[in-house]
């Protein structure tokens, strides 16, 4: 690993904020931009697999030398881009081409940047904490090749690790923002439900999913919510408040800012090398003159099932409508029953299948008041934890993960291990509140540790300012993988 010091000065090394200065100065161009992005991922992606489709789909922009000021931003596979394949990484979106664009894409457009038509790879559907489940084969970690990038935007995580991206979107319905960001030395965040429009989103659940940034640093971060963030009247839970300037919340400070530990997240199966990356970086903002305070949050151990239950449920009613006869991939058969049973059966994958089946099951009639409903109850007691929590608090810190990456091939065949890799991230998703994953040290193998910083809904801002002040006082996010392509 090398800290990037600025002499190495290949565009797509850099941030979004470094770049935009140089936007401003005259310095560069976008089409520079895109170039040097282009040629890191003809280097680089053979090894990585972070873009799907990229043999057909470069250059990365059909009109680039028209887009000016903008720095090009890379959209996960589940995102509507009007006129470019979005297939889920899934064969039973085979050739779908959206006809809109989805409203983070828009106001991406709207704000004078540009997306990448390519688009990067992700668990199929986002079921997945590995990105091993794509139908476009697997994305490997940049810092060692050998092991997962976590997911389902592990695509999205390892292009902006492998300097293959600036800055990237992701979805996260239960970590598949914040886990890929910790396993890959970037930071992640998922804001909270309803601030960024799901329109668009290819939905798995939709009461969890939240589209969100991943990118180098903390600013950059900020500046692409500043982007994507607000009200959405095409979908029916954005939330209609004002968006604040991101940005101005970095400097704020972080004195007297009251923190909670949760204890039930401290335990074992925790990894000792999180552990003590997370307990270090605590003593940082010690220093720098953070309150904090261990807390309760007595629920946590029904997370995991809770959300199994729930967004197998929503994923098996939003799966329904791929049949083979709106879009994508149609299998022949000689009617129309048996072309619905052949697409599916072909198309999906093994993990989408079971997902569909355990969703079917928990909502059927005779097993959905034991079930579903029964988890919908303890997903209010698991909110109503942080509502306790967040009385006296500004802000929770976790571990992102109870591991780092692991090995390729490690956990695929076994869903139930590879499910609790998102056992510190999914509480989110079911409270509705914003989190954000943040790098905090690296292993002694040189694989990253990300630490998690949770808030109150819709307070942003205070993760960013607590955020950015550890960012200031640490180097993590400067380190670079040095694989050789
Ligand atoms: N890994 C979790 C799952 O497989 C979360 C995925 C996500 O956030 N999209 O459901």
């Amino acid at each position: 690993m090398a800290i990037s010091n600025g002499v190495d000065k290949k565009l797509n090394t850099l941030t979004a904020h470094e770049l935009l200065d140089k936007l401003k100065s005259g310095g560069i161009s976008s089409e520079d931009i895109f170039s040097a992005l282009e040629k890191r991922i003809k280097e680089a992606d053979p090894k990585v697999n972070a873009y799907v489709r990229n043999q057909v789909q470069l250059p990365l922009a059909d009109n680039r030398k028209n887009i000016t000021g903008g720095v090009p931003i890379a959209i996960k596979d589940n995102i509507c881009t009007e006129g470019y394949n979005t297939e889920c990484c899934s064969k039973i979106l085979e050739g779908f081409i959206p006809p809109y664009d989805a409203t983070v894409i828009k106001k991406i457009k709207g704000s004078g940047h540009a997306f990448l038509k390519l688009k990067t790879n992700m668990d199929e559907f986002a079921f997945g904490s590995s990105t091993e489940n794509s139908s476009f084969g697997l994305t490997h970690n940049p810092w060692n090749l050998d092991y997962v990038p976590g997911g389902s935007s592990g695509g999205s995580a390892a292009a902006v690790a492998s300097d293959e991206a600036i800055w990237a979107l992701g979805s996260d319905t239960g970590g598949s923002i914040r886990q890929p960001a910790s396993f890959c030395g970037v930071v992640g965040l998922k804001p909270t439900y309803g601030r960024v429009s799901r329109y668009g989103l290819i939905a798995f659940a939709s009461s969890l999913d939240q589209i969100g940034p991943i990118t180098k640093d903390v600013r950059d971060c900020a500046l692409l919510m500043n982007i994507i963030a607000g009200y959405d009247p095409n979908d029916s839970t954005s939330v209609n408040t004002q968006v604040p300037d991101y940005t101005k919340s970095l400097n704020s400070g972080i004195k007297g800012l009251k923190i909670g530990i949760p204890k039930e997240y401290f335990v074992e199966g925790l990894d000792p090398e999180v552990n003590s990356a997370v307990k270090e970086a605590i003593n940082i903002l010690k220093k720098l003159g953070a309150d904090f305070k261990e807390v309760s949050l007595n629920h946590t151990q029904y997370a995991v099932p809770v959300y199994y239950i729930i967004a197998t449920a929503e994923a098996s009613s939003n799966l329904a409508r791929f049949d083979g006869v709106q879009y994508g991939f149609r299998s022949k058969a000689a009617n129309l029953i048996d072309m619905y049973k052949k697409t599916r059966g072909e198309a999906f994958g093994e993990e989408a299948k079971r997902r569909i089946i355990l969703g079917t099951f928990v909502l059927s009639h005779g097993y959905y008041d034991a079930y579903y409903l029964r988890a919908l109850k303890v997903r209010t007691l698991i909110k109503q934890d942080f509502d306790k929590a967040f009385q006296d608090l500004d802000c929770i810190i976790t571990p992102t993960s109870p591991s780092p990456a692991f090995k390729i091939g490690e956990r695929v065949d076994d869903p139930l291990k590879m499910y609790l890799s998102d056992i510190y991230t999914i509480s989110a998703n079911l409270a509705g509140i914003p989190g954000m994953s943040l790098p905090c040290g690296f292993t002694k193998k040189g694989l990253p540790i990300g630490m998690q910083i949770l808030a109150k809904h819709f307070d942003e801002e205070r993760i960013f300012s607590l955020s950015f002040a550890y960012e200031q006082n640490t180097e993590w996010h400067k380190m670079k993988p040095d694989f050789k392509p």
